[in-house]
């Protein structure tokens, strides 16, 4: 059972709620798949020409939450709680069956997706990962946002900061090692709103589904939300969630270092497909020896295949 062999998991597993931004009631399957399928979400409410793939060129907003498209125009958005589970967990293949356009929106957090993850148990097969290496830096900015990301050693790291005039967010930072660090507390934080920002967002008709269920509510210096804020950072740490759900469109685990500061779901794209756009900025390799555990790989097991 190696952490660098390719993952599905046991047994399908089954979502109901509602949208954040449509306010649908959807009903999702995350199903097991063959290795080399990656992940693949099916329209199950379409037709035709429902399969869509969470790659960063088939981005089409990258707003509010992340919306994928295929070249019909069937699209499925807020998909980035889910991705950040699926990378966590390392979930190299599934078939994600929904009923609508949005994923579930659950508890606001990607809690809910890992538990079920963990309950259906996870099949390893006996066909190697391939992880992206960064060869090259390269930088995004958009006025006082920035992103990067860097080649790295053997770990993916994401230094992310937030911030905001709101004292109660303020400034945060957290530094997080992807493949080393015990993620549950990234995986718990809920995605935040201001409370001035609610009305503005469902008259743009966006956030109807949205509630104190769903998202953390903050008016001036208080949590609207009972029991307040499930850990210290959770507002940062819900960013890196989002980010290494955007990562994640990139296809396979990233060997890099992300630096963030104010950015979001778009900031990631744009840097993406910069980084994507030009071979040279990585390499793709296939890890071959068995039984490695992640933490001790060295470059002289790698293998460029690209
Ligand atoms: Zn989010």
């Amino acid at each position: 059972m190696s952490a660098l062999n390719q993952k599905t998991i046991k047994e399908s597993i089954q979502f109901d709620g509602v949208g954040l931004h449509t306010g649908q009631l959807v009903n999702m399957k995350i199903n097991p798949a063959e290795p080399n399928t990656g992940i693949i979400f099916k329209r199950t409410d379409l037709k035709n020409n429902n399969y869509i793939i969470p790659g960063i060129f088939n981005v089409s907003n990258a707003n509010l939450c992340t919306t994928i498209s295929n070249e019909f125009g069937a699209n499925v958005s807020t998909i980035e709680h889910l991705m950040a589970a699926l990378f966590g967990m390392g979930i190299d293949n599934t078939l994600i069956e929904i009923d609508s356009q949005e994923v579930p929106i659950l508890d606001g957090s990607a809690k809910i997706f890992v538990e079920k993850i963990k309950s259906a148990g996870i099949n390893t097969s006996n066909i190697p990962i391939k992880i992206i290496k960064i060869e090259k830096k390269i930088s995004f900015k958009d006025g006082v946002k920035s992103v990067s990301i860097e080649p790295n050693k053997i770990s993916l790291d994401i230094d992310f900061e937030i911030k905001y005039k709101n004292l109660l967010i303020g400034t945060q930072r957290n530094i997080v090692n992807v493949y080393e660090e015990d993620l549950t507390e990234i995986y718990n934080s809920r995605t935040f709103c201001l409370y001035e920002d609610v009305e503005k967002l469902k008259k743009m008709n966006l956030a109807k589904g949205g509630s104190l269920e769903n998202a953390l509510v903050v008016k001036d210096d208080k949590i609207l939300n009972e029991g307040g804020l499930r850990n210290k950072k959770e507002f940062v740490n819900h960013k890196i969630l989002d980010c290494i759900g955007d990562l994640y469109l990139s296809g396979y685990k990233i060997i890099g270092k992300v630096i963030c500061s104010q950015g979001g779901h778009k900031l990631t794209n744009q840097l993406l497909r910069e980084v994507f756009q030009d071979k040279e900025n990585f390499s793709i390799v296939e890890i071959k020896e068995k039984n490695i555990p992640h933490s001790l790989i060295n470059r002289k097991y790698l293998r460029s295949i690209a």
